[in-house]
């Protein structure tokens, strides 16, 4: 009984400190079956994979995955969330060349768009954050970004945007997109748990190692089970994910 694989992993190409090389080597040591590599982008700003390294990233990803046959690597993006719309940072041909897509909100992505400034950035950062009519402006956003692009993973809920997590857990579960449980620092309370797990949707628990000594720190599943949640919905927990 173990989980399998890592799923939201950081390396150089973004913020994170170790290699593509140095991530699977942990994973290795971990006893892991898979590893995903999901760097933030893709823009040209600090902390994100700049569009012009994307396919040095991918042939990185690929030689690595060929030199080691005994572990399921995986490319993926954390493409940020940059308007109400559902916008996110990457663009259908860097979609359709990665394994799949984790989406996910992040205040230190700096704002180039009018929309995304007003409508949506500094309204999060602003006290109105808390009110209903943003929650559910946010919630939209979720929504419209699962109906546009391939997400495979809503990372982090909750963390510095709120949303409406009966409406995420039955997006979730309508498409076939994973929630994460995220290791770095889980937002959901037991009360949450509750709402999300009423919904029917799976879960997915992942490091969000920004080095390489986290790959496989699968702490948030703590949380989980004090909610009392079966395992059985964990995309990682004895089986691999199905990624849309
Ligand atoms: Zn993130
Ligand atoms: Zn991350």
């Amino acid at each position: 009984m173990a989980f399998w694989g890592d799923y939201h992993t950081h390396t150089e190409y973004s913020h994170g400190k170790g290699t593509v090389e140095d991530n699977v080597q942990a994973g290795i040591a971990r006893g892991l079956k898979a590893v995903a590599i999901t760097d933030h982008g893709i823009t040209g700003y600090p902390h994100n994979l700049h569009p012009a390294y994307f396919e040095d990233f991918l042939a990185d990803v690929e030689s690595v995955r060929l030199a080691h046959p005994e572990i399921n690597l995986l490319s993926g993006i954390e493409a940020n969330l940059i308007s109400g719309k559902g916008d996110l940072d990457l663009t259908e041909v860097e979609q359709e060349k990665l394994d799949f897509i984790i989406c996910g909100f992040h205040q230190v992505r700096i704002p180039d768009k009018a929309d995304f400034f007003f409508d949506f950035w500094l309204p999060n950062f602003l006290p109105i954050k808390n009110r209903r009519s943003r929650i559910m402006k946010n919630t939209d956003a979720y929504v419209n970004a699962v109906q546009r692009y391939r997400v495979g993973v809503i990372a982090h809920p909750l963390r510095s945007i709120g949303c409406d997590l009966r409406v995420i857990g039955e997006l979730a579960k309508e498409y076939g997109v994973y929630v994460e449980l995220n290791s770095k620092k889980c937002q959901l309370s037991p009360q949450d748990f509750e709402t999300l797990g009423k919904t029917g949707c799976e879960f997915i628990v992942n490091s969000d190692a920004h080095e390489p000594e986290r790959v496989g720190d699968f702490s948030a599943v703590e949380l989980f089970d004090q909610a009392g949640l079966d395992r059985k919905l964990i995309a990682n927990w004895n089986r691999f994910p199905t990624f849309r």
